[in-house]
């Protein structure tokens, strides 16, 4: 891969990913932020993870583990295996894998992960962070719905 090729693969990373990383251009679809998230993690760009994570997730994040995680890696390649754009009006999921050398030997990180649109904007539904919230809270998209009736269905 040439210095000026994009992490996620899909051409040049001044023409692809970086115009997000910079906050010049906003993903259109999920499938499009689930790349730039992964070229945010070749590009070591933490702030990026964490601004397109879920809004009521962002403070629960492991920024230090997200850094550590992202410096650690040799990122290789990303594979989209595929998009469901609509899962319901404000929901997709997007299956993927990432490849990526962890310094002994190559890895696979295959995933299924969701993301909610929230005001025009797509986030990352993290699974993995702590939530201290009842389904009958908020959800933490902020949409305003319980979140019972929201994104807790893909977490
Ligand atoms: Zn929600």
């Amino acid at each position: 891969m040439s210095e000026t090729q994009c992490p996620c693969g899909r051409g040049d990373y001044a023409s692809c990913c970086q115009p997000l990383h910079l906050g010049q251009a906003q993903a259109q679809s999920a499938e499009q932020l689930m790349r730039s998230r992964y070229s945010a993690f070749a590009k070591h760009e933490i702030d990026y993870i964490v601004k397109t994570t879920a809004l009521g997730q962002q403070q629960a994040l492991d920024v230090a583990a997200i850094a550590e995680w992202s410096k650690a890696n040799h990122w290789l390649k990303l594979e989209v295996v595929q998009a469901q754009e609509k899962l319901d009006k404000h929901h997709a999921q997007v299956e993927f894998k990432a490849h990526y050398h962890d310094g002994k030997q190559a890895q696979v990180h295959h995933e299924i992960s969701h993301f909610v649109k929230h005001e025009g904007a797509w986030y990352f539904l993290d699974p993995t962070t702590n939530m201290h919230i009842t389904m009958k809270q908020p959800c933490i998209c902020g949409s305003g719905k319980k979140f019972k009736q929201c994104c807790a269905q893909f977490l």
